[in-house]
This record gives C-alpha cells, structure tokens and sequence, in this order.
C-alpha cells in the first residue's frame, strides 16, 4: 500500500484534538470580567475611586460596574456637604474657606 494512502488513513482515523468542555466559556467568562474591570475603572475614575470600581468590576462584573457608578471618594465640604473638586480652597457651592 502507498505510504500516502496509509497516511490519509490514519489521520482519518484519528479525530482532531478537541478543547477540554467549557475551555472557550471560561475564557468567555475571564474576557467580560476584565471588560467590567476597565469599565469600572472608568465609570467611578473622575470621583477619584477608579480602582475600587475596577475592582468592582472585575469581581461583580456587570453588576460591579453599575455599583461602581455609585463610589465617589473625593472630600466633602464640611460646611455644606457638597463634594469638593481637586484641592480647591474656597468651596464653590458656599463659597467658604475649606477647612
Ligand atoms: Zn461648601
């Protein structure tokens, strides 16, 4: 027989090798994560706790990134309570001295 038909044979035979189950969901899973972390980062980034919302996001997912909507780290006026901007002296909401 010619070495070529046995061959084709043999690698008929043989099925291609398969992922193990669930090897592409996993990664599904790993890609929406990290996804949710960047979004995180950046749904709660400009109230200073990008990294608690990309934690967040990385451990709820989805969800992480709609609580991380809620996160706003920056300081409070101590007069009125409204949040300050960066380290602004004055606040500008009551117009007093920050503390
Ligand atoms: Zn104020």
């Amino acid at each position: 027989m010619d070495a070529l038909v046995l061959l084709g044979q043999f690698t008929r035979a043989v099925p291609p090798p398969t992922e193990p189950a669930g090897g592409d969901s996993a990664f599904l899973v790993l890609l929406i994560l990290i996804a949710s972390a960047i979004a995180g980062y950046l749904a709660a980034a400009d109230r200073k706790a990008g990294w608690q919302g990309a934690l967040m996001g990385f451990f709820l997912g989805p969800m992480g990134v709609i609580a991380a909507l809620g996160i706003d780290r920056r300081q409070c006026c101590v007069t009125c309570g409204s949040r300050l901007e960066g380290n602004c002296g004055v606040c500008p909401h009551c117009h007093r001295q920050r503390a």
